[in-house]
């Protein structure tokens, strides 16, 4: 498995297209504070379905937008995405190429696609979940990252190794399930109250 390229439209200060090919070896970008490093590796945590505002910097998910600057007006969309190639099949995909995007608007509305089609967010976690790619993983370290896993409380720091076992795709599907059982039970108590009314 390996990150092919990157495409950014629109996300936090790439007002332009910007595509990073990124070649066998080691890729490393530089450039002067505040050009926007952080923000190439906050492209790749958003496409892979980042949830946090926080974690990007910002206070609502529409602030990955790009908001102008002195001679450009502020976009209404931003779009990233990732080209993976996956011909070892690492990723529980049966595609070679995965291709994924997301997009937000500024009304709220969102979308991910995989390979052009629309999927759910649950599509593009489950595709990275147990890899070792996941959320808290340790495959992207940003910046105070490692000083804020010394720190973290016990059971983050245990959140974090269950995700490297491979244990988190299965404390989710649990968590999944027993909402849907909470969900049929309601529903069920309300068709009783319902037989009860009409008999
Ligand atoms: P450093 O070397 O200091 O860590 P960096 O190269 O990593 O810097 P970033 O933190 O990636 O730089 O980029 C910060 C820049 O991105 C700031 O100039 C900020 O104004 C800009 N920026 C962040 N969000 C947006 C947005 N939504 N629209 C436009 N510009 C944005």
């Amino acid at each position: 498995m390996k990150l092919k390229s990157l495409e950014i439209n629109g996300f936090k200060s790439f007002a332009d297209k910007t595509l990073i090919e990124f070649k066998p070896g080691m890729t490393t970008i530089v450039g002067p504070n505040g050009s926007g490093k952080s923000n190439i590796i906050e492209a790749i945590r958003w496409v892979m379905g980042e949830q946090s505002a926080k974690g990007l910097r910002g206070d609502t998910m529409a602030d990955v937008i790009f908001s102008g600057s002195k001679n450009r007006r502020a976009m209404g969309r931003a779009e990233v995405s990732m080209v993976i190639d996956n011909s070892d099949h690492y990723l529980s995909s049966p595609y070679n190429e995965l291709r994924i995007s997301r997009r937000l608007y500024r009304s709220g509305e969102a979308e991910y696609l995989l390979n052009g089609s629309k999927v759910r967010l649950r599509d593009i976690t489950d595709i990275f979940i147990d890899t070792g790619l996941g959320r808290e993983s340790f495959s992207i370290i940003n910046q105070g990252k490692v000083e804020e896993i010394f720190n973290a409380k016990a059971a983050d720091r245990r959140s974090i190794i269950e995700d490297l076992a491979g244990v988190f795709k299965y404390k989710q599907n649990k968590a999944r399930s027993q909402n849907e059982l909470i969900q049929t039970k309601d529903n069920l108590e309300r068709l009783a109250d319902i037989i009860n009314e009409v008999s």
